[in-house]
């Protein structure tokens, strides 16, 4: 069982530790465990402690800003590592857009967590991670090469959280011809410190790319890598600031909500995770997933079966072998009827999905992209009518899936300048093969300095 540190409620922490999954890697601070991304084990990092808040931060929460609440989240997790000036400068200036929560029906409310600038809610952790990771290569005067495979959103986030950063470069790696346009376009008209590969393969495929060069120590020694997936706990923890945020904003005094995550690497729910277990009062999650189901299967099986990932409209839930369940297990003790009991998992059809998009629109005005349709679902059928009060996480701005949008609502979403901007501009890729080699190959010729 996951252990629990109730001293945080003082103005000193101490050093907070990440540890890998897989057991073997030394512990390393913050500042570590974000340089690195991935464990030297091939774990993910997860904090050795989650640290319980104390109640008096609850009581306040509805009263604290948005900044507030994620400073005071964020501190005994990073530390030393990030001075509190730092720190509030990385929060205010990584998290400078609104997340409302909002009420779509009696009962049902969304998280809107689309509104950063490349309208999904990737930019909140990456967007945070980007500026922790420059701040500590500046203090080492290192360049670093950040590689990035992507489904769509992350690629853009990640893009966009890095552009013009110095030190850093990004190399982004996406499966050709299965993202949207306007994805592609968003992370290959950048140029300057942001590179796209084009990938004749699929997510999966990029996401092997990217570990193998992660374990090929010749690579490493020749130049300094680290990764922006989910995977880096630099992502993950400010994701965990809005589940606060939401419960600010939905008001303490309600009954504990039930909170449904459209899912697919299980980033987003880990974060979730880790805020209930410091202590804010969830009453259920739902992972909702599209067909690619491998984690609801678990939670009924107990066995975990990694599966190619299908294409679906969610298309950035199409993962066949989600990367966090690692952490999630190690919270739980690797004991599926555990995570059961705090997660619902539920698996929904590109029909289904279509359904939604178009019913809520009829019933509501309110207009769903394909992701945040699915998430819809789940906290719906979880809620079976229940009085818990709900909320479902709204991932994307639906103007980034306009065509289905459209088909289901009969009405084209409005489109956000900072999106219709990018269009015009012209795409910069390089196409490469899915195999290790021809991949290597590119990273050594265009970027290693010895
Ligand atoms: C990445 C993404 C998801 C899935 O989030 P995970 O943290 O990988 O589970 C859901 N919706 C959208 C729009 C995304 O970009």
């Amino acid at each position: 069982m996951y252990l629990f540190s109730l001293n945080v409620a003082g103005q000193q922490f101490k050093t907070m530790n990440y540890i890998s999954t897989n057991g073997t890697a030394p512990p390393v601070t913050f500042r570590e465990a974000v340089r690195q991304g991935q464990a030297p084990d091939g774990g993910l990092y997860v904090p050795e402690e989650i640290p319980r808040l104390p109640e008096a931060f609850f009581h306040e929460l509805p009263d604290l800003s948005w900044a507030e609440i994620a400073f005071r989240v964020a501190k005994p997790y990073v530390g030393d590592d990030l001075p509190d000036d730092i720190l509030w400068q990385i929060i205010t200036d990584a998290l400078n857009f609104n997340i409302p929560l909002r009420k779509v029906r009696e009962g049902i409310h969304v998280l809107e967590l689309f509104h950063g600038p490349t309208l999904a809610f990737k930019d909140v952790g990456a967007r945070f991670m980007s500026r922790c990771m420059a701040y500590f290569a500046g203090d080492e005067g290192k360049e670093l090469t950040i590689l990035v495979a992507t489904s769509g959103d992350t690629g853009s986030a990640v893009a966009n959280g890095f552009y013009g950063v110095e030190g850093v470069r990004v190399v982004i790696l996406y499966p050709d011809g299965k993202v949207s346009p306007i994805q592609e376009q968003q992370f290959t008209t950048l140029g300057g410190n942001i590179t796209a590969l084009a990938v004749d393969g699929t997510f999966d495929d990029c996401q092997r790319l990217v570990k193998t060069a992660f374990a090929d120590e010749e690579l490493n020694r020749r130049m300094l890598l680290s990764s922006a997936n989910s995977i880096n706990i630099g992502r993950l923890l400010p994701q965990s600031f809005y589940y606060y945020y939401a419960l600010a904003q939905l008001g303490m005094e309600e009954k504990a909500p039930v909170i449904s995550v459209p899912s697919g690497n299980f980033g987003n729910l880990t974060s979730g995770l880790m805020a209930r277990l410091s202590g804010l009062p969830v009453a259920q999650f739902v992972a909702a997933v599209n067909v690619n189901k491998v984690f609801p299967e678990y939670l009924e099986s107990g066995k975990f079966v990694p599966r190619p990932s299908i294409s679906t409209l969610s298309n950035a839930m199409d993962v066949g072998n989600p990367s966090n369940l690692a952490r999630i297990r190690h919270f739980f003790g690797d004991d599926a009827a555990e995570i059961g009991r705090v997660v619902h998992s539920y698996s929904f059809t590109d029909e289904e999905t279509r359904a939604a998009i178009r019913e809520v629109f009829l019933t509501t005005g309110y207009m769903l992209d394909p992701h945040s349709a699915v998430a819809y679902l789940g906290l719906v059928k979880e809620l079976d009518n229940d009085e818990r009060p709900g909320i479902f996480l709204a991932t994307a701005h639906p103007a980034k899936f306009k065509d289905v949008v459209a088909e289901e609502t009969g009405r084209l979403p409005e489109i956000p300048p900072r999106l219709a901007e990018r269009m015009g501009k012209e795409r910069q890729c390089v196409p490469v093969s899915s195999e290790y080699p021809a991949f290597r190959s590119f990273l050594l010729e265009r970027f290693a300095t010895t």
